[in-house]
């Protein structure tokens, strides 16, 4: 009857309720933190190994809560792919990275800045208007930045990301194929896109001296960076061990924390001060 009809609804009403604050509570709480600007940068130095200089830095996300703490990448990169709120942290992202280290780099121009792009971003130009719009009349300068791809995830369409690439390239941008090693894309992937820079995934620097078959890929993607010119960057790097083999092998950029984890904005440009005088 009646009462049965109304109780029917409550419940449903209550599923409902408890559905969406399954699905929709750590989607909502993201979206919180984007407008509150919780989504701020930590910055890993690269380190030039033929001689100590640095290179600049690679922009690693976190999600600084009200409370202070601070949450990892793995804690919400997920979730935010699939509700495609990545691409507002993403520009959260290239504006902190900006405002960051505007002052320290303005003086400084063989410093670089990478950030970490989704698959995502290759498939369509809103990241074109977005590095345009957050850097054109910046003192960090385009040919400074460099965008990172992983080769962890397929790129849904090459054709549209050789062009989006290409456009970030046309801005003086450079472009790196990151995990390398890691993905199923292999060699032709990797000249199909016509990236400047390889980096070499830390699984194959974790190898060095133990396992001969990763060591081999190591060698071998040295070889293709030098005929290809490309510049290689390793990743992961913990020990003097894997520094002398990486060394001894040419390859030049490092980072990793034998050298820095990733720091807050002020320890890195108070490193990038000190490490570069002007
Ligand atoms: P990734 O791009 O491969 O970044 C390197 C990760 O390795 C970073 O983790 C860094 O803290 C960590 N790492 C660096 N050196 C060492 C080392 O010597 N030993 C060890 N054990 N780890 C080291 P993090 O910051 O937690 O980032 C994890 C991943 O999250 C990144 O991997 C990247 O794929 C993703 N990510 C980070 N920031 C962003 C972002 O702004 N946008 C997007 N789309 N992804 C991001
Ligand atoms: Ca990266
Ligand atoms: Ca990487
Ligand atoms: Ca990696």
């Amino acid at each position: 009857g009646n009462a049965g009809g109304a109780v029917m609804a409550l419940f449903a009403v209550l599923l409902a309720w408890g559905v969406s604050r399954r699905i929709e509570g750590p989607e909502r709480e993201i979206a919180e933190g984007i407008r509150k600007g919780q989504f701020i940068a930590y910055y890993q130095p690269v380190i030039d190994i033929s001689n100590g200089n640095l290179l600049g830095c690679e922009a690693l996300v976190r999600w600084r809560k009200a409370d202070g703490t601070i949450i990892s990448p793995a804690g919400f990169i997920a979730l935010a792919e699939k509700s495609g709120q990545i691409y507002d942290i993403t520009r959260s992202v290239m504006k902190r990275g900006r405002e960051d280290l505007e002052r320290v780099y303005e003086g400084r121009p063989e410093l670089k800045l990478s950030f970490n792009l989704i698959a995502g971003h290759f498939a369509s130009f809103d990241v074109i208007n977005d590095v345009s719009t957050v850097f054109a009349d910046s003192r960090i300068r385009m040919n400074q930045l460099v965008f990172e791809v992983t080769e962890r995830e397929e790129l849904p369409n090459i054709a549209r990301a050789r062009v989006v690439i290409a456009r970030l390239q046309e801005l003086g941008a450079q472009v790196a194929l990151d995990d390398v090693g890691t993905g199923h894309g292999g060699l032709s992937y990797l000249l199909k896109l016509g990236v400047d820079q390889m980096k070499i995934d830390k699984m194959f620097v974790d190898a060095i001296g133990t396992d001969r078959y990763s060591t081999a890929i190591i060698d071998s993607l040295v070889r293709l960076a030098s005929e290809m010119s490309m510049d290689l960057v390793a990743e992961g790097v913990e020990t003097q061990e894997q520094v002398e083999y990486l060394r001894a092998k040419g390859v030049r950029a490092a980072q990793g924390y034998i050298f820095a984890p990733p720091l807050p904005a002020k320890a890195y440009a108070a490193l990038a001060e000190a490490m570069c005088p002007l």
